[in-house]
This record gives C-alpha cells, structure tokens and sequence, in this order.
C-alpha cells in the first residue's frame, strides 16, 4: 500500500476537489459578513502561502496568531502548517506577561493579531524579543496599526496570485501547531501538534460515535480557533464537506442566535459559559433555535440542568465532551448506543448528560487507583485518568522529559471513573478535589446540583482549610442579573439532593472568576477565601 503522508493541505485539497462550492461564512471584526467557499478559501490559502514566503517563512519556523474564530483565521491554520512552518495560536485571555511567555517560548518571528488585540500588541512590542513582523488582520481601509509598524493582511493576500502554487512536501510527523494550555498553576506549557495527529483526530471527530456529521451539517464552531484548534472543527467541516459559519469575537447571546438562524446553523460546539449567555438570551427574548439540532459542549463539565433545558425547551440533543489541549483535543465524546437505548430515553439521556463521553477508536483509557494498580470498570471505582494514542501527548515543547510514561500513559489530571460499557465520567481534577476526614467531595457533582438552583447563573466549589476536618467545601454563587437568591434558599435546595456531609459549610454570593480557557478559576477562589473557615 501507499504511504501518503497525512498532511494538512490534503484536507485543503480535498475540499477543494470534493465540495468546492460549499460555503464558509464569517463574520469579520470590522462586523462584515464575508462569504465564499472552499474553494475560495484554497485560493486565498495559496495567496497567503506565497505572502508567507515573501515574508521570510521557512519551514520550521514558528507564526503567531491573536485572532478570533475568523476567516481570516482559517486561512492561517491552513496557509502556516502548509509551508511546513507551526502555527502557534496565542490565547489573547491570558495575562499580558503569559502572552509574552508564550511568544518568546515558542520563539515566534512574525505575529498576526485581529485589531481587538492592537492594545496588547501596542503593550508588549518592545519586549517581544523574537518577532520581527506583526502582521494587521484588517480590512485595508481600516488599516490603523497605531505604534506599531504593522503590515496589512488583505494588501499581503492581494499582492500575490495563486496560480500554479505547489505545496511542499511535507513529513507528517513535523509540527502544525502550537498550543499552550491556559497555565493556571505555573507558567503555559507548549503542545505541538503534529501533522499526522491532526488529521488522524480530524477524521475520527467526525465519525458516527463521535460528533456524527455529514454534509447536510452546517457547523459554527463557538469554542476558540485559538484554543487546541476549536476542537479540530477548521479540519473535521471539510473532511465531512460541512457548511462553515465562523462567529468571529461575538459569542454574546444575541449575536450567536442571529448568526444561527440566517445561516442555518444545525451543529455548534462551545463550553459551557457560551451555552449559559445563549440560553438566557432565549428566555429573555422568547427566541427560537431555527435549525440547531446538536451541540457539542466541552471544557468544563455540562451542568445537568443545561441539558436539560435544551432538550425540552429547544429539541436540541445536547452532547457532552471532554480532552485536553494535550489530546488535540478530543478524547470522548457522550453519544448513544443500542445498549443504552434499551433502558429508555430517560436512561440514555441520564448517561448522556452525566457522562463526559465514551471510548473512541484512536484514544486509550485507563484508571489508576493510589496503588498504582488499574482500576476496574465498574463506573464507580476512581482515579487517575490516563490516555495514550496518535493524538495524545510525548512531551511538552521545549522540554527534557516525556510527559507520557515509558508505554506511552500520559496522566491528564483529571480523577475519574470508567464502566463496562465504556464511558468515562470526570469527578474532579485531582488538585480540585475536596479532602474531608479521609473521605473526598467531587466540586464537580456539588457544583452540578447547585447550578439548577433557580436564580443561580454560576456555581463554584471549592475546598478551603478547616481546623478539623482538613478541608471543608464552600460553594460561590453567581446569580443571574436581577434574581434574588438567597443563601437558605441554596441550602434548601441542596439538602434533598446531596447526603449531609457534603453541605457546604457555607454559601457566599460572589463573581466567579473564570481562567482564559473559560474553566471556574478556583486558584482564585481558594487564595481569596483561605482563611474562611479557620478557627
Ligand atoms: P486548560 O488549559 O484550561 O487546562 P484544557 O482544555 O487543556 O485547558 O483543559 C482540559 C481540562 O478541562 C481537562 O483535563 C478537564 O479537567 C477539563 N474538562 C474538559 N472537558 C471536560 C468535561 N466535559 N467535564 C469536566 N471537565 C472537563
């Protein structure tokens, strides 16, 4: 047989042979909507490739971009990792000084960013040390760079033809990507994604058990181009010859559900905060869905009551997600099976909405108890969560040692548990966890509870130092805009559900901070309310 390398620009090149007309529909950050299709974006790919190349790009070196989930945007993950040159997608919700870290870590020579981002940019040009040209994603007439000395993406795309450009050849075990994780304890850590595991995860998204799409399937990709690769959508839309609507920087309720229902949006994908803004934005307005069927929802774990929600309220199959920046990012995804269909609705919905997902072809799971030894599938023996696979983590960038072990088992952090049937449900990341006279609290099952609580938009849990049980959970809430929630109500609320020892100690009502991924910041939260419940 063949040993074609699996390569990026094979999937440029295969839209561009099989759906050619297919639509790609974005809006812009000057507010346009620009519309045109694969082949079109195959073009303008080859066009930018060349401008790449004018610029200095070689293979190997590293691009960056600060960019919003645009077309523009798209084109970059398609014209960078083409040239054999690596993509590396800067997080813009990180603080300024991560945002340098991870510029100088991957040592990136030219930077592309949205006009959102002139200020950070303006901010941190002089200490960049290893970019030499940023590049204005901007409209041409809307060219205004400020201090820095910018050059203009649209006069760089408009210079150059697209005739007769050949890709390279490209080895597929070479980077494509860049991704760093939102380093909420300690500094970002760099995740290079090869060509191989790109494609071998964009074509295992797709498939039946996993996000199940065809090309009747118009998808809006609401998680970030700049986190792991928005779920692999730019890449998984084509192989399957998916309509494409990018929503550029406007995840606002409104906004999405306008963006949805002219485009004919049937699948999108978010975490969870985005579902929260959509579904309160619907209940305000009394607003329809139009033709949204599925959305995938990942990042954090899917509160029950959102699920729920969608399914009543709005016919809309909710399915649940979970991965990592180190697994590409897909590692299970929560859809049905016959086995599961034979317990009911109610059942399957149950498993679906509580479960982060099952084992898909391409990624390997296991549990591993405190002892070292494998945990069995029971669905109620936890531990630590570890994979293996072609899209899972060897070693973080620019490191000596491997993060996975010596047979491959990367430890993601996460404590978990798997079943008979195959489906793995996160109670915690291990430093999450709440230790309570020797026996533990899942903040995740907590914090699921109290989000259904009427009046509450936000729940956090976390384990604060007691004087005699170790650690005691706090639960902060959030509540929506005008609601009146009270601290009895909470409790109320929460005692028929839960058994006694996990009442949280107390209920404080608060703004939940969020980390640049979008997660509940309960660094944050623990540092503000250490000394809570001491003495
Ligand atoms: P970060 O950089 O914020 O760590 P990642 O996307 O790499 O960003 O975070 C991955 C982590 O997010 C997982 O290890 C897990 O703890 C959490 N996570 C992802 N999906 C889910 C989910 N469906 N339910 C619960 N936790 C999830």
């Amino acid at each position: 047989m063949q040993t074609t390398p699996l390569v990026i620009t094979s999937i440029l090149n295969f839209a561009e042979a099989a759906h050619p007309r297919v639509e790609i529909v974005s809006r812009t950050v000057e507010g346009r909507i620009q519309r045109y299709d694969y082949a079109g974006l195959a073009a303008r790919t080859r066009r930018l490739a060349r401008a790449l190349q004018a610029l200095g790009v070689k293979s190997g070196d590293r691009v960056a971009s600060l960019a919003w989930n645009t077309h523009r945007h798209l084109e970059l993950f398609y014209a960078v990792p083409g040239l054999r040159a690596v993509l590396n997608t800067v997080n813009p919700r990180l603080f300024d000084d991560q945002i340098l870290y991870v510029l100088e870590h991957a040592q990136s020579g030219v930077l592309f960013y949205d006009r959102s981002f002139q200020p950070v940019v303006e901010r941190l040009a002089d200490r960049m040390t290893t970019v030499k040209t940023f590049v204005l994603m901007a409209d041409e007439d809307s060219h205004d760079p400020g201090t820095v000395s910018a050059l203009n993406y649209e006069a760089l795309v408009g210079a150059e033809s697209d005739a007769a450009f050949a890709w390279p050849v490209i080895d597929e075990n070479a980077g494509a990507f860049l991704c760093y994780t939102s380093g909420t304890t300690g500094d970002p850590k760099g995740v290079l994604y090869s060509h191989r595991a790109v494609v071998l995860h964009g074509m295992a998204a797709g498939l039946s058990s996993a996000f199940g799409l065809t090309a009747f399937d118009v998808v809006m990709p609401c998680s970030s181009l700049y986190h792991a690769t928005a779920w692999g959508l730019p890449f998984i839309c084509p192989i399957n010859g998916c309509k494409m609507v990018l929503p550029a920087e406007k995840m606002d309720g409104a906004s999405l559900q306008e963006l949805m229902s002219n485009e004919g949006v049937t699948f999108s994908g978010g975490v969870p905060t985005i579902w929260t803004m959509y579904l309160a934005h619907l209940a305000q307005t009394g607003g329809s869905v139009g033709s949204l069927k599925r959305i995938i929802i990942g990042g954090s774990a899917v509160p029950r009551a959102m699920a729920q929600t969608f399914k009543t309220k709005h016919g809309v199959q909710v399915l649940q997600i979970w991965g990592m920046t180190e697994t590409c990012p897909l590692g299970v995804v929560a859809t049905p099976t016959p086995a599961l269909a034979a317990g009911g609705e109610d059942h399957v919905d149950e498993v679906i909405w509580t479960r982060q997902g099952r084992l898909q072809f391409g990624i390997e799971l296991k549990i591993v108890q405190d002892d070292g030894t494998e945990a069995p599938r029971d669905g109620e023996t936890s531990g630590a969560l570890m994979v293996r696979g072609p899209w899972t983590i060897q070693r973080y960038y620019r490191k000596d040692a491997d993060a996975a072990d010596a047979e491959g088992w990367f430890d993601t952090g996460d404590i978990a548990t798997l079943d008979a049937d195959g489906f793995m449900r996160i109670t915690d990341r291990a430093k999450d966890v709440i230790k309570t006279g020797g026996e533990w609290i899942s903040s995740i099952d907590l914090e699921n509870i109290a989000v259904a609580c009427p009046g509450v938009k936000i729940a956090a849990v976390f384990g604060v130092p007691h004087p005699k049980w170790e650690e005691r959970p706090l639960l902060v809430i959030e509540p929506h805009e005008g609601a009146a929630v009270t601290k009895d109500a909470v409790l109320a609320f929460l005692e028929p559900r839960i058994v006694k020892w996990w009442t949280p100690d107390d209920v404080l009502f608060d703004a939940v901070p969020l980390t640049a991924t979008g997660k509940i910041d309960k660094k944050v939260l623990r540092e503000k309310y250490r000394g809570h419940l001491a003495g």
